[in-house]
């Protein structure tokens, strides 16, 4: 898309006119969003800083009239590009990032989508014991926003699932400037909507047909392993009673409406957790040892690497949180147990390694129930690629495939190859 530096001084006119929020077409700003967390570079044509509803739809007007895309930004922690485009950039996170209704007897919060994932579970009371489920690595800069493109999850997916399973309302802009809720409908509801003649009936319409007319291929080729982001879930459309088209919005990358308001699930947090911090000194093999342990329904399993342990012990700031860890291991699996007393952990953490000692799982198993000890073994987990990306010298690692999702039962062979 071509457009020439009239056309461009035209659009930032007609969007300063429009928007109570900021608008940025300086060559500092382009050049700040040009970039996310990803290896791409594109240099947006201009960047909005909506402060509410209102200035997302004028946006959506002007770009639609100038024929220029329009793209949805978060905290911009994407790693495979997703936030980097020759567009119209929206970043909802400087304003639009406010806890607007939380209702803690039902356990839902409607929020906006530029809120920071840590913010919103600041925002909580903490004798409710709810927080919001999905945790990437990401969660003290990552926005709902950004969770709902991408359909993150982190390392209690096993447990909370992935944004998918959390999100229940979206409001959103559509590519025609017109504000809609998608939400959970009934048989009775879904019909009503398929009979409007309007742009949503023809969302209706056409999404269901995509997802019947090639529900023989779904079914047999999206991947049945619970981490699957990739891709439209439309398999969430079949054989469900009830249709939400929220789902589909889910894990669009930014591609179909711009989300302004979402009401999300939170879970209940539990009152007592517990570590066990495995040591193996073959990656493979402590790949392979998910299936086994995963038999025990602990809360979280993460690994981290030996160069991953390499790269912390040389680190100034986080070499003295790693009294965790016992030789040289190859890999260390993090297991975690939640429960709601102290002796519910224990018992759960005494009869895992001995499980484990039993199958010859590991070589050394740490057991860690003070919370703080927790928080600190959590913490270099979370700066995991920071921490790799710290090597000295121009070779560092790249990270440009992401997020390949394998079934645990096969992880050790993938690995291994
Ligand atoms: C070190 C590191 C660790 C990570 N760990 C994890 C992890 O554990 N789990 C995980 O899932 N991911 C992880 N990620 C990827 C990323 O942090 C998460 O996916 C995060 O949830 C993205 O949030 P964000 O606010 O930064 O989104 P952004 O990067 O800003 O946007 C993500 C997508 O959402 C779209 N989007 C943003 N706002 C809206 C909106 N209002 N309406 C519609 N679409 C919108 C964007 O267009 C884009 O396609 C990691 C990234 C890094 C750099």
């Amino acid at each position: 898309m071509d457009k020439n530096h009239n056309d461009i001084f035209a659009l930032e006119s007609d969007l300063k006119r429009a928007i109570q929020g900021d608008v940025r077409f300086d060559s500092f700003s382009k050049t700040l969003y040009s970039t996310d967390a990803s290896i791409y570079q594109m240099e947006p044509i201009g960047v909005v800083l909506p402060r509410d509803t209102d200035d997302v739809l004028a946006s959506m007007e002007i770009a639609k009239s100038a024929g220029i895309p329009i793209m949805p930004r978060g905290g911009g922690t994407s790693l495979a590009g997703q936030t980097v485009n020759h567009a119209l950039v929206l970043d909802f996170s400087k304003y639009m990032n406010r806890v607007l209704e939380v209702n803690y007897e039902e356990r839902w919060a409607r929020v906006q989508p530029g809120i920071v994932l840590d913010d919103l579970n600041r925002n909580l009371l903490e004798e409710k014991r709810v927080r919001y489920g999905p945790d990437p690595s990401t969660s003290n800069r990552a926005c709902i926003g950004g969770g709902i493109g991408n359909n993150s999850c982190g390392a209690h997916s096993l447990v909370y699932g992935k944004t998918s399973d959390q999100v229940l309302e979206i409001e959103a802009v559509l590519s025609n400037a017109t504000k809609i809720n998608f939400g959970p409908l009934s048989p009775g509801e879904l019909e009503k909507k398929l009979t409007k003649q309007d742009f949503e009936g023809n969302i209706y319409r056409e999404v269901l047909n995509i997802a019947q007319s090639n529900s023989t291929e779904i079914e047999s080729n999206y991947p049945k392993i619970s981490r699957r982001i990739s891709g439209y879930n439309l398999d969430s459309l079949l054989g469900n009673s009830a249709t939400n088209m929220a789902d589909i919005v889910v894990g669009s990358e930014g591609t179909l409406c711009m989300v302004t308001e979402a009401t999300v699930k939170l879970v209940k947090t539990p009152r007592y957790t517990g570590l066990c911090i495995v040591h193996f000194s073959d990656l493979a093999v402590a790949c392979a040892a998910t299936t086994p342990i995963l038999k025990h329904d602990p809360s979280a399993v993460e690994l981290i690497d030996s160069m991953l342990i390499e790269r912390t012990r040389q680190s100034p700031a986080f070499s003295r949180l790693m009294k965790f860890i016992d030789g040289q291991p190859k890999a260390v699996l993090i297991v975690e147990f939640s429960g709601e007393t102290p002796s519910e952990i224990s018992k759960r953490l005494t009869s895992f390694k001995v499980d484990l000692q039993r199958q010859s799982l590991g070589y050394a198993w740490l057991n860690i129930t003070d919370k703080i000890e927790q928080q600190k073994v959590w913490s270099i987990r979370k700066a995991g690629l920071g921490l790799l990306m710290s090597i000295r010298g121009n070779n560092k690692p790249i990270p440009f495939v992401e997020d390949t999702a394998v079934d645990p039962s096969r992880l050790g062979e993938f690995v291994r190859r």
